[in-house]
């Protein structure tokens, strides 16, 4: 049998792999990229943070995102009980991008997907990586929709693979989370929330469920007249309401006074309700010789303050910076220069998602009289800035000045 070459592979085309095919191409790296579904598919995470607009824009897709006609997005609502906050992601600490989108991934993976096509890269659907052989050159199996199987030779493998976590689970680097395992129950719905509502369709909703700390919801809106309707929660919760899991997810809106009012008139499940649950995952190391992996393939933290297709996108930058590094005949240390830059934007969101299950975070956002300047760092963290380590809550490694805010806050 005949055996293809390539420079690059690219395991996956969703967002780190679409963006990291675009900025290797711009370097005239020779990138094949394989995606086993068929697109446009549904996907999860479809909240974006504004620093990802910068490695949009980096990889040369701003134009086709923006001509996309995604829901424009300017910041985050916070509800609890009475207790309502909001941020404005134009006012923030850090430089760069204020606003971003909301986005149907079905549509926009398939956006980022042909904007790397047509910079050059071969993209197939419904080739299913089976195997790797790590290596330089790696030997990669591959089974094409009719069945057939084929080799490819690599000169290096980026693995985007998702949820799927290919090369985790085929070389053994998968590591527990620290975690406790989650889940989430969503669907889209056309909503039919009132203008006069009080409900801004420029930002994110997220609710905390009224009785429940550790549980909260999302609203998501697009600009097609429908939201993004998703419950988190242990499987214990879940677990308590009857039904089906569309059931499930009616039940617990509905014990939600303002989601209630707000989704009064709303058709429900325009598309199927849906539930994953286990999601949060580590690995041992994020590269290998001759690979690397990229955003959900390495680690995967919490969806509160949708992070991941921004931690994606980064992985994406720094993985291609290397690479480009490489074919210019330097040695590159793929810890110092990937998997540790990588990993400390992780730890920033780290802090903050275990401050928000903890509570802590709450009492921070909700706080009466907080400090301008502190709010705008807060701000930044939301907004993605996360490797900014001009932000004192960025810099703060130990999350020593987090603990203190929460401290002041709770008094
Ligand atoms: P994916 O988007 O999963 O893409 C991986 C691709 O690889 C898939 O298309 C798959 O078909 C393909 N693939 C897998 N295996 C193979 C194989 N063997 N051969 C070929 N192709 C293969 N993030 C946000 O930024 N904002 C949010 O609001 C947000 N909300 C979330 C809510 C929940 C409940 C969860 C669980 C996550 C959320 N996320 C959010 C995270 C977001 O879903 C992911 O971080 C993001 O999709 C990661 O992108 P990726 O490119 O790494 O992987």
């Amino acid at each position: 049998t005949t055996v293809e070459t390539t420079e690059i592979l690219i395991i996956g085309a969703g967002p780190a792999g679409s963006v990291a095919a675009a900025m290797l191409r711009q370097q005239g790296r020779q990138v094949l990229m394989l995606e086993r579904q068929q697109f446009p598919r549904f996907s999860i995470g479809e909240s974006l943070l504004p620093q990802s607009m910068e490695y949009i824009e980096a990889a040369g897709l701003l134009q086709d995102v923006v001509q996309a006609g995604f829901q424009y997005k300017n910041g985050a609502a916070f509800v609890r009980g009475e207790a309502t906050t909001e941020f404005d992601f134009r006012d923030k600490f850090s430089p760069g991008w204020g606003t971003t989108y909301q986005v149907q991934r079905a549509d926009f993976d398939n956006v980022l997907a042909r904007g790397a096509e047509r910079m050059g890269t071969t993209l197939r659907f419904g080739d299913e990586v089976l195997s790797v052989q790590p290596g330089r050159p790696a030997r990669v199996q591959v089974r094409r929709p009719d069945g057939s199987e084929y080799t490819i030779e690599a000169g290096f493998i980026l693995d985007a693979s998702g949820f799927a976590r290919l090369l985790p689970r085929l070389l053994k680097l998968e590591s527990p989370s620290n975690f406790p395992v989650r889940g989430a129950i969503f669907c889209h719905v056309r909503d039919h929330i009132p203008a006069d509502a009080g409900f801004d369709r420029n930002k994110i909703l997220i609710t905390t469920h009224p009785e429940h700390v550790d549980v909260w919801y999302w609203t998501i809106p697009f600009s097609n007249g429908c939201c993004s309707l998703g419950v988190v929660a242990e499987p214990s919760f879940f677990e308590k309401y009857p039904g089906s899991d569309e059931d499930k997810l009616r039940a617990i809106v509905g014990e939600d006074p303002n989601l209630t009012r707000l989704l009064a008139n709303a058709e429900w499940a325009v598309l199927p309700v849906r539930t994953i649950t286990g999601y949060s995952a580590n690995v041992s190391s994020l590269w290998g010789e001759g690979y690397a992996l990229l955003g959900n393939a390495g680690e995967f933290l919490d969806p509160v303050f949708s992070s991941g297709v921004t931690i994606a996108f980064k992985s994406a930058q720094l993985a291609s910076q290397c690479i480009a590094r490489e074919y210019a005949g330097e040695a590159v240390d793929w810890e110092r220069e990937f998997s540790i830059p990588l990993r400390a934007g992780v730890k920033t969101f780290r802090r903050f998602v275990e401050a928000w299950y903890a509570g802590g975070f709450q009492k921070i956002i909700y706080h009466p009289d907080a400090q301008p300047d502190v709010r705008r760092m807060i701000s930044s963290i939301l907004a993605g800035y996360a490797w900014d380590t001009h932000n004192p809550y960025v810099a703060d490694d130990s999350g020593r000045r987090l603990r203190v805010l929460e401290e002041l806050c709770s008094a």
